[in-house]
């Protein structure tokens, strides 16, 4: 492929921690996570309508991401740590941002990934758009269509199939389309996976996921273990 990079940007539209003013956990791991799934010529934004979002956001991803060579993490090859790929967290919202992008970018460039919309994401629309659009969203299963807050804006949309992925799924997939030029369905994916934390505890995720070359899916690091301590924390709190 032309190795040409592209801006995935994230409108943040999930509320913050009520008692730490912080980002949840989750959003911090998915968003780390998207980091290490873009190419090395990509970058990523993170916009938010309500800009109170911004600090959290600023003090979790601004730093740059460590500065080790384009490594494989996890030595599987799965992930590929590149260290080009920074965050840039901003307070302004997505129409706003784009005249401040070098170079500036025209709305009929950008591309709303949207569960809803006619077409499907194709490597061909690498040469259609310059920046792919999510909504931050911790899925809602079954889902509440929050994506179409970001439809009402007019942008051009594309889905990536039936079943509803986490944002940090669908931006690693749109990647895989549009930088890698592999056409959606050679994607291996996984649906609904159960993760199983021990003899008696599992837990099942509504989504779909792309697997590794040992099957399991692809989960932002950090994640397992966080699910697990949620989990424990649900059962004390009965
Ligand atoms: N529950 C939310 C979606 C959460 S998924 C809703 O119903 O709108 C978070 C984001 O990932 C979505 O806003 C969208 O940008 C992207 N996404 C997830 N699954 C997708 C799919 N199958 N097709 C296109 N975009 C998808």
């Amino acid at each position: 492929m032309s190795g040409k990079g592209f801006k995935y940007v994230i409108e943040h539209m999930e509320e913050d921690d009520a008692a730490t003013k912080a980002l949840p956990d989750w959003v911090k791991l998915e968003y780390s996570h998207m980091l290490k799934l873009v190419g090395p010529s990509s970058t990523v934004h993170f916009t938010s309508l309500s800009s109170s979002s911004i600090p959290p956001l600023q003090a979790h991803l601004s730093a740059p991401i460590p500065s080790s060579s384009s490594t494989a993490e996890g030595g599987d090859g799965s992930i590929h740590l590149s260290s080009s790929s920074k965050a840039h967290p901003t307070t302004l919202p997505i129409l706003e941002l784009l005249p401040t992008l070098s170079p500036p970018i025209d709305k009929t460039r950008v591309c709303l990934l949207d569960p809803r919309a006619e077409k499907v994401l194709s490597p061909e629309d690498a040469e259609h758009f310059d920046v792919f659009l999510y909504g931050g969203i911790l899925g809602d299963d079954p889902p509440r269509d929050r994506t179409g807050e970001l439809r009402k804006l007019g942008f051009e949309g594309r889905h990536l199939g039936e079943k509803q992925m986490t944002t940090d799924t669908a931006v690693g997939v749109t990647k895989i389309v549009v930088e890698d030029g592999v056409p959606l369905d050679k994607i291996p994916y996984t649906d609904f996976p159960t993760i199983t934390f021990n003899k008696y505890e599992s837990i099942e995720m509504p989504f779909r996921y792309v697997v590794d070359n040992k099957g399991e899916p692809i989960l932002p690091p950090g994640m397992k273990e966080h699910l697990k301590a949620d989990l424990n924390r649900t059962i004390d709190e009965f």
